[in-house]
């Protein structure tokens, strides 16, 4: 593996002065394999001073949208040639099964690369209205909203930045980029893959480092806007420092979501769909439908279903295509996910598989585990962030969709039915900022975020680019 040894801070790659570093960690052999610099503050203000610069040179701040598209493509065809590469960076780091993280991670950054200088090139800057009441003219401009602080998880690090700097760059903004400590090489190779696309110096830059880093950032009187994603508690904490300072900020957050089975669902048909919508990268996925609400008469049933496809998945090491299973990231979130199942087993919940780590020798494995329990217990209410699924029985679909909506978070979620028009009335009725009928796929053209405490703001789609501008009104009379 090359040496990730410096910061992307104003196109050129530096030491921090400090010289501190950042040990990372194999989930799988338990080991420290390589290390990465840990930013200190002074390394934040150049990136942020950069980043004002560039919204103002004339190689990024005065080209044309056009031009721009055309710096994103190039962008893109360079993240296209190292995608298997970067796709193996996420899977050495946080442990997703490599057939996900090339999806996701490998390409997913490229999609979006070119969604976004397709939406750049699509999208009108300046829109003339007649004046209401009538007498003249008003150009209503669309303007970059300036230098963005992206800060972003270790879960989807690659597919999660991207789903910030796309749209950040093509509507012509800059950005600081702090990744997850957890997840810092890939930011680093996205960098250099930036470098080689010929983005202008300060465009992209990246800091590394954990709290300490970020919160210096979030509170900058430099940055114009902030994009978060990360659990509640922190965007709790950044909501409140962006109020302060009246700067924008999206924040995409925990969840808890539902999958609700209604009592037509063919299980044969959809028990892969319906677990693996809880069980995707290992139960580390904010949108996981990790509460499966099941009609009471068919309750065993799901149970059941779920618990065999669980048990019959296959762990272990995550660079092998054929396993669908990986270590959680850490020591640390794998204790955590271990307190919710002792927690579930001590509330008296049913359980129908897992429970414990598998036979592997090293790693921070921990089985698939399904319970059956009541959507008031600990493990039905808080986000776990691991392979852990409960089954949740209820009796008519008004109950189904009040369990659904009886949840802090609002996130994701997913209806499974023989009939999708039927699906699609229950989804209405759920307080969520995204359902699946009978699948769990994301739409990158289509906005993503929460409601609730999953969160404030839309990312993807059109409504995705348009979080990245400010808007101006300039009144002509005739
Ligand atoms: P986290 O909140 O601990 O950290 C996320 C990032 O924010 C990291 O880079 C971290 O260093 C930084 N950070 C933490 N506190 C900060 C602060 N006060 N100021 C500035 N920066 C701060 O989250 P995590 O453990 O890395 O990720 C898991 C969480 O992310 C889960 O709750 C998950 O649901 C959520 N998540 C949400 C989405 C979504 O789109 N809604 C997607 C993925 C993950």
């Amino acid at each position: 593996m090359r040496e990730y040894d410096s910061l992307y801070v104003d196109g050129q790659w530096r030491k921090p002065p400090a010289g501190g570093t950042i040990p990372v960690v194999s989930p799988v052999t338990e080991e420290q394999f390589t290390s990465v610099p840990l930013a200190d503050r002074s390394d934040v203000d150049d990136a942020v001073a950069a980043a004002q610069r560039a919204l103002r040179s004339p190689e990024w701040g005065a080209i044309s949208p056009d031009e721009r598209a055309v710096l994103l493509e190039r962008f893109a065809d360079e993240m296209e040639k190292n995608a298997s590469e970067r796709a193996a960076l996420t899977t050495a780091q946080n442990g997703m099964p490599i057939g996900l993280a090339e999806g996701y991670e490998g390409q997913g950054p490229v999609y979006l690369l070119r969604y976004y200088a397709g939406l750049a090139r699509a999208t009108p800057l300046e829109e003339h209205r007649p004046r209401f009441g009538g007498g003249g003219t008003t150009v209503v401009r669309r303007q970059p909203v300036g230098v963005v602080a992206a800060i972003v998880p270790w879960n989807f690090p690659q597919a999660l930045t991207m789903f910030k700097v796309a749209p950040a760059l093509a509507a012509g903004c800059t950005v600081v980029l702090k990744p997850s400590p957890e997840t810092t090489l890939d930011a680093l190779e996205l960098a250099a893959t930036a470098e080689r696309a010929g983005l202008p110096a300060g465009v992209l830059n990246v800091v590394t480092g954990g709290v300490d880093i970020g919160r210096h950032l979030v509170a900058h009187p430099g940055v114009n806007k902030i994009a978060f994603t990360g659990s509640s508690a922190a965007g709790r904490e950044i909501g409140e420092v962006a109020g302060r300072l009246l700067r924008p900020a999206t924040l995409e957050l925990g969840g808890k979501s539902a999958a609700i089975v209604l009592d037509d669902a063919d299980l044969n048909a959809s028990v892969e769909g319906l677990a693996m919508a809880g069980l995707l990268n290992t139960g580390q996925t904010c949108f996981a439908s990790t509460r499966i609400l099941a009609p009471r008469s068919r309750h065993d049933e799901v149970l059941e279903a779920v618990a065999a496809f669980a048990s019959n998945l296959v762990i272990g090491d995550p660079t092998d295509p054929g396993t669908h299973v990986g270590p959680l990231v850490s020591d640390r979130q794998r204790q955590r996910v271990e307190s919710y199942i002792e927690a579930g087993k001590a509330d008296g919940a049913r359980l129908a598989t897992g429970g414990g780590r598998p036979e592997q020798d090293k790693g921070w494995f921990v089985q698939p585990t399904v319970f059956g329990t009541g959507n008031d217990t600990k493990i039905a209410r808080e986000e776990i962030f691991g392979p852990v699924l409960v089954v949740i029985p209820y009796g008519d679909v008004d109950e189904a969709v009040a369990i659904a909506n009886d949840s802090e978070y609002g996130l994701g979620g997913t209806v499974w039915t023989s009939d999708p028009q039927r699906g699609l009335d229950v989804a209405r009725r759920v307080e969520t900022g995204v359902v699946g009928i009978n699948n769990s796929m994301l739409d990158f053209g289509a906005p993503f975020g929460g409601v609730k405490s999953s969160g404030i703001g839309r990312e993807l789609g059109p409504e995705g680019l348009h979080a990245y501008f400010e808007l101006k009104s300039v009144f002509l009379l005739d």
